[in-house]
């Protein structure tokens, strides 16, 4: 297929997690959205969601279903690809807390801490401030839906922070996990702790069909030979 820069190609990794609402979600955000289970569908995508789920059981059905290589390869080679929790983490370069047999695509030039949050607080929301995502004061912040959750611990030089949890303030000990980042921007990769698909946010989903397209445009090389 030509790729069409105006509505690209996104695949969702659907291996295991919740791909029915970043399909929705990128459908919204005006991609044409498809899953990705097998190496023909992931060849003929513009680029990727790897969803939430459980990064351990997303990494062995990689292999098991022969995507991890041929995924590697493809964002070596700069397949823009968006990771949202689990997916997150399959995109670090290093990860806290993994199995020690739990491998990553990487990518990310940072270190992520596996359910960081804690176990008493497995889940929780948050609305966040993200100018880059176009979520702040004087606009809608962004509600970030948070389930046993990676955060940050560390990022490269050329990793974007793109935001941070801000204070929860409802149980004592909270306060600790003020100010973790939460999301991030490497080049063509971008990865939440949170998932913005669910409860209808698309904001993130938007500047990820951004990427994607900035992607799909020749280069000034090629316009110019
Ligand atoms: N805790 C999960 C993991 O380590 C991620 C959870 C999620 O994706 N919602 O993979």
């Amino acid at each position: 297929m030509t790729p069409s820069p105006d509505r690209p190609t996104i695949g969702v990794l659907a291996l295991q997690g919740d791909v029915r609402e970043h399909l929705a979600a990128l459908t919204a955000a005006g991609a044409n959205a498809t899953s990705v289970r097998r190496p023909a569908e992931l060849a003929a995508v513009d680029g990727i969601v790897l969803p939430g789920g459980e990064s351990t059981t997303m990494d062995k059905l990689l292999h098991a279903f022969g995507l991890f290589e041929p995924l590697r390869e493809r964002l070596a080679a700069g397949l823009p690809a968006y990771g949202s929790c689990a997916g997150m983490i399959l995109l670090a370069d290093r990860v806290q807390g993994a199995t020690s047999d739990q491998g990553t695509l990487g990518g990310i030039d940072m270190t992520v801490r596996r359910n960081a949050f804690g176990r008493q607080v497995d889940s929780f929301e948050q609305d966040l401030l993200a100018p880059a995502l176009g979520a702040g004061e004087d606009v809608a912040p962004l509600r970030a839906v948070f389930i046993r959750a990676p955060w940050v611990e560390q990022v490269g030089d050329g990793v974007e922070v793109l935001a941070r949890t801000a204070r929860r303030g409802s149980a004592a000990g909270e306060a600790t996990a003020e100010g973790k980042i939460v999301a991030v921007r490497h080049g063509r990769l971008l990865a939440t702790s949170f998932h913005p698909e669910i409860g209808g946010e698309t904001r993130v989903h938007r500047l990820f069909v951004e990427m994607v397209r900035d992607a799909l445009l020749p280069t000034q090389q090629q316009l110019t030979s």
